[in-house]
């Protein structure tokens, strides 16, 4: 083992006992490569991250540019800072219906944190609804979130999490009538990610949204995995019909820099500035660096017409793999995929196979028999098929190696 990757293992606290452990040096569009100058085709785009590629001219510029004029200055939302201004105004016009008023943060986790407590500071009420099999993050608020039971194993190490929670299952119609005048806020993924890329079923959302609106509960949409173009939409919420209360957006947010944002109606935000005043602060959230590569990806999504290509791009990796013996499904949005074996023995197999010839992709949190594909948006047809290549050359291995 070279001496980075020892200290790597001694120094940098570590959630896994066994890490992957491959060295990046560089990384550009939809490859990256180690020191030796092996090249690695990036399937997961640092889980829907990297929407338009590594090192993204565009997004480069807006960095450099941007820490060279100002990179920290005050906290969060005193000062008027250019990029943060114009990337709120951007995603405004995007946003379903009259959601405008946007709050950034830096994270997932975070942005789902402030929701939750919006949620409880303008309806008065405590309890808390979430679906089964659902990821939100991983601090304790969220992780009161996490649906049971699968998330219940991580959740019992960590108790007492947040009191009046509770998880219901995801499609499920009849479930609904567990949200009552009690509930404040029902949070849920429109596509379920960590679940494995799990879609709503046909007017799952519109009851939900019928439920909610019912019992006066605010509707949470978590779009931190499916937001910024990975269903082919700039948002799934206005692909799928629905519109919820507040939105939670992360991830490719920030054109690869660390940005969150809970998003919801200026009637429904400004309830943060009263009794108590400052009610969700935060040093570095929006930070000016950040919004400056956040808005130059956007612009870039929206200049290149990106989102155009998405559904096909998807659609061809499904047609290309769904007929190899070793597949079982193929659950799809857009350009999320997981590639499901049935078999989590096979899973892991494939991880390392993907490991020797060159491809990174990833399971799922609450699904061990898929692997995913979520590559950059910006992957080019002549792309994809060299990288199907690759999981059918993976998959045959598979299949000679378990049987
Ligand atoms: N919500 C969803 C749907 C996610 O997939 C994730 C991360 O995977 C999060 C929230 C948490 O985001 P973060 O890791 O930035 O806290």
């Amino acid at each position: 083992m070279n001496i980075l990757r020892k200290q790597f293992l001694a120094h940098v606290g570590q959630t896994s006992p066994s890490p992957m452990l491959v060295e990046v040096e560089r990384a550009e569009g939809v490859y990256f490569y180690t020191p030796e100058g092996k090249r690695y085709y990036d399937l997961i785009a640092g889980v829907s991250v990297s929407n338009v590629g590594h090192a993204n001219p565009a997004v480069v510029k807006a960095v450099q540019e941007q820490a060279a004029k100002y990179m920290h200055v005050m906290v969060y939302g005193e000062l008027v800072e250019t990029p943060q201004v114009r990337y709120a105004k951007l995603l405004a016009e995007h946003l379903p219906g009259e959601i405008e008023s946007i709050y950034f943060l830096n994270s997932g986790a975070e942005a789902v944190e402030g929701a939750l407590k919006l949620a409880k500071r303008y309806t008065g009420r405590t309890e808390m609804i979430s679906m089964r099999r659902a990821y939100h993050g991983s601090t304790h608020g969220v992780m009161s979130m996490m649906g049971q039971p699968e998330g219940e194993e991580w959740k019992q190490a960590f108790r007492p999490l947040l009191p009046d929670t509770k998880a219901i299952e995801f499609n499920d119609f009849e479930a609904l009538t567990e949200i009552t005048e009690r509930t404040a806020c029902v949070l849920v993924e429109p596509i379920q990610g960590e679940a494995g890329v799990r879609p709503p079923a046909k007017g799952y959302l519109e009851a939900l949204r019928r439920r909610c609106d019912e019992v006066g509960a605010l509707l949470i949409f978590d779009e931190i995995q499916v937001g910024m173009g990975r269903t082919g939409a700039m948002f799934a919420s206005t692909r799928l019909g629905v519109t919820p209360d507040i939105i939670c957006l992360a991830k490719a947010l920030g054109g690869g820099m660390p940005l969150g944002a809970f998003a919801a109606r200026h009637e429904i935000m400004d309830t943060l500035q009263t009794n108590p005043v400052l009610g969700h602060i935060t040093t570095f959230g929006g930070h000016p660096v950040c919004c400056a590569a956040g808005l130059a990806a956007m612009e870039y999504l929206l200049a290149n017409r990106v989102l155009e290509g998405v559904e096909t791009k998807g659609a061809l990796y499904e047609s290309l793999l769904k007929d190899h013996s070793a597949v079982r499904e193929i659950r799809r949005a857009g350009l999320l995929l997981a590639v499901e074996l049935g078999r989590s023995d096979r899973l892991y197999r494939i991880m390392e196979i993907f490991k020797e010839i060159g491809i990174l992709s990833d399971w799922f949190l609450f699904c061990d028999t898929a692997f995913r594909i979520s590559p950059p948006l910006v992957i080019t047809e002549a792309e994809i098929l060299e990288s199907v290549l690759l999981i059918r050359e993976a998959l045959d291995r598979l299949e000679t190696e378990l049987p």
